[in-house]
């Protein structure tokens, strides 16, 4: 008999609730974490008693209600809600786009008619573009030029780091326009920030099983093979055969974390959206307002969008045709792996809200006597 039924591969959401549920079940399991600490990119890190979304901020929020009242058992969650304000060369506007960002764009706005009417002129110019090329063209059609202009253009340009003529069309599939005023960011029916940081729900999770932390578990992939029935690896996909196709693309974002001390508080509101390409970074967080906290100091991010490189931490998958045809052939060679399941945003090769990966797990086959 081996020693462990399962190794799990990465202390994230994906592995921690995997690696709880099976030891609930009775499995032996160990998790490997090559980082110093568990809880993936939900990580929170507390400074002067803030907790700092470590890896961006992590906002719960979920329709799917078995996978909240799941949640509950870890955590309590406060009631917030998010409303990001997007600063545009020093004017301020609400997100997501809704009647308070309409009637500040346009001052003799005041209805949703008048709303809805002067958007309809603005896309009109742009009618006879069929099919959109790029996003720039996307834009254009779908909010009319001052959103576009003022609200897509430079956040876009940043985030993909090239002009947005350059950036391809399917990154902008909708552009949600609200009619009513209302600046909540979400649609769903729960939403909320654990109160206390993520970090807790991960000690929690993990309580009781082993985890072994700056471990990359590739690098002893054959003796750690040798030690369980199966494997849940979290971990990229393509890392896992050796890059031997070749490399799936990310973005990744660099995060300038910041104590203030002795600033109470530095912007007012958790999120900012710069979305002026001539500034440098597309978001400024303040962490304390997701905890409504009441610190003498205050704790911010700035964040720049950059291109991936090895070394950097992967974060949003570049959906083009090139890396998802390969992410389909990587994805048929694990088919043919015997006892390893590839779980999670990194082995799934796609971007996952914390919920979604929530509800994947629990009802992943292993656990499900499948
Ligand atoms: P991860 O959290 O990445 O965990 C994978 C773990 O595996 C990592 O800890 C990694 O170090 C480890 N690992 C990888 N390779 C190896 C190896 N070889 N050996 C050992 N360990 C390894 N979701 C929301 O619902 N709301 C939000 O507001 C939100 N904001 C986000 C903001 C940003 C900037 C990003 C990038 C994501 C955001 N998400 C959000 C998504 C959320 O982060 C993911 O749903 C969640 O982290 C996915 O969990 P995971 O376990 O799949 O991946």
């Amino acid at each position: 008999m081996k020693q462990y039924d399962y190794i799990i591969v990465g202390a994230g959401l994906y592995g921690s609730v995997f690696a709880h549920e099976a030891a609930q079940q009775g499995k032996r399991c160990l998790v490997v974490e090559k980082r110093d600490h568990i809880g993936g990119n939900c990580y929170t890190r507390r400074m002067n008693d803030i907790n700092v979304h470590w890896y961006g901020a992590h906002i719960f929020h979920t329709s799917d209600e078995r996978v909240w009242q799941y949640m509950q058992q870890f955590c309590q969650f406060n009631h917030y809600v998010n409303s990001p304000i997007a600063n545009y060369r020093g004017t301020l506007y609400n997100l997501p786009f809704n009647m308070n960002t309409f009637c500040k764009l346009w001052p003799d706005v005041i209805t949703p008619d008048d709303a809805r009417r002067r958007i309809a002129e603005q896309q009109a110019e742009y009618a006879s573009i069929a099919e959109p090329r790029n996003l720039e063209e996307q834009g254009m059609k779908l909010g009319g030029r001052d959103i576009y202009e003022r609200l897509v253009k430079g956040y876009s340009e940043k985030q993909w780091g090239m002009p947005a003529t350059e950036i391809p069309a399917f990154v902008l599939r909708r552009l949600p326009l609200r009619f009513t005023f209302d600046n909540n960011y979400f649609n769903d029916p729960h939403q909320g920030i654990p109160i206390g940081g993520y970090t807790q729900i991960f000690e929690r999770l993990l309580d009781g099983i082993e985890v072994r932390l700056g471990e990359d578990f590739l690098t002893k992939k054959e003796e750690y093979l040798a030690m369980a029935d199966k494997v849940l690896y979290t971990g990229p996909l393509d890392a896992w055969f050796g890059y031997k196709l070749g490399k799936l693309e990310f973005r990744t974002v660099r995060f300038d974390h910041q104590l203030m001390e002795g600033v109470e508080n530095f912007q007012g509101n958790a999120v900012f959206n710069y979305t002026d390409a001539a500034v440098p970074y597309t978001r400024i967080i303040e962490h304390k307002h997701f905890e409504f906290g009441k610190q003498p100091d205050t704790v911010v991010s700035y964040e720049y969008s950059e291109q991936w490189h090895e070394g950097s931490e992967p974060y949003y998958p570049i959906n083009n045709d090139r890396n998802n045809a390969l992410a389909e052939q990587y994805k048929a060679l694990a088919t043919e792996e015997k006892n390893v399941s590839f779980g999670g945003r990194l082995a799934e090769y796609k971007y996952y809200d914390m919920d979604k990966v929530v509800a994947e797990v629990l009802n992943h086959p292993w656990l499900n006597n499948k």
